[in-house]
């Protein structure tokens, strides 16, 4: 199972990312989580990001690729399946990952939408910036990455549903709620990612079948 994961800041990817990862047994490659750690650890490459994580800002292409491109590797190593989070989050990043996956032999079987609104999103990122203190969880830098989120990573969803590889979910339901409808669809997809000829997916949007999942809340309508 090979999934990207395409969301709003907020929307759950981190959370959704590690159900996804540990059902299928694939590793969860979490760009955001990545570049923390490195500005935890105060490495170089640390120190030269921090202020464009501290500011909402995408850091450079070229660092987040390089990451990618090395974990992939490794995923390829570990049986090839993974769970992409917080990339590709551009048209240049989105057309680079593919090609990564092109050489690797390993390009997404999935790219998973997960959609919420602004007003949403805005509280569960201050609900989580009373807990974990992350410097861009403030109400201006959420701002600025919601801003960045719909001017720039937005747009390549189209791209996704025109390779016939997008899965949009409703995700403004619980976390357990949305996880269930995430593997559901994706257990639902396995064996034509496993027999069928590429060309022939389509794209499905499941934001509608929120009732059909239990779950009575409403479908987003906001977030592209
Ligand atoms: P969120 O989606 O909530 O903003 P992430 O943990 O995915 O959280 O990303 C946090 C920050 O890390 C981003 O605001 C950005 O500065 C940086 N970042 C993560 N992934 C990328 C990427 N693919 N390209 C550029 N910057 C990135």
């Amino acid at each position: 199972m090979r999934v990207l994961m395409i969301a709003p800041p907020g929307a759950g990817k981190g959370t959704q990312g590690a159900l996804i990862a540990a059902h299928f047994n694939i590793p969860h490659i979490a760009t955001g989580e990545l570049l923390r750690d490195h500005v935890a650890r105060g490495t170089a490459l640390g120190q030269a990001v921090q202020a464009y994580l501290d500011r909402g800002e995408l850091v450079p292409d070229q660092v987040v690729l390089d990451m990618v491109r090395e974990a992939m590797i490794a995923a390829k190593a570990a049986g090839g399946g993974y769970v992409l989070d917080g990339i590709p989050r551009n048209m240049a990043q989105a057309r680079a990952a593919y090609k990564i996956g092109l050489e690797l032999g390993m390009t997404a079987d999935v790219a998973l939408h997960l959609q919420a609104d602004d007003a949403e999103l805005t509280r569960r990122l201050l609900a989580r910036a009373a807990l974990e203190h992350r410097s861009d969880d403030t109400p201006e830098v959420i701002a600025q990455r919601l801003a960045l989120y719909y001017e720039v990573t937005a747009p390549i969803l189209a791209w996704y549903r025109d390779r016939g590889i997008l899965v949009s979910v409703d995700a403004m339901r619980s976390a357990q709620e949305v996880g269930l409808e995430i593997l559901v669809a994706l257990e639902t997809m396995r064996p034509y990612l496993e027999h069928g000829p590429t060309r022939d997916r389509l794209s499905q949007d499941l934001t509608s079948l929120g009732t059909a999942f239990g779950a009575a809340g409403s479908a987003a309508s906001t977030s592209e």
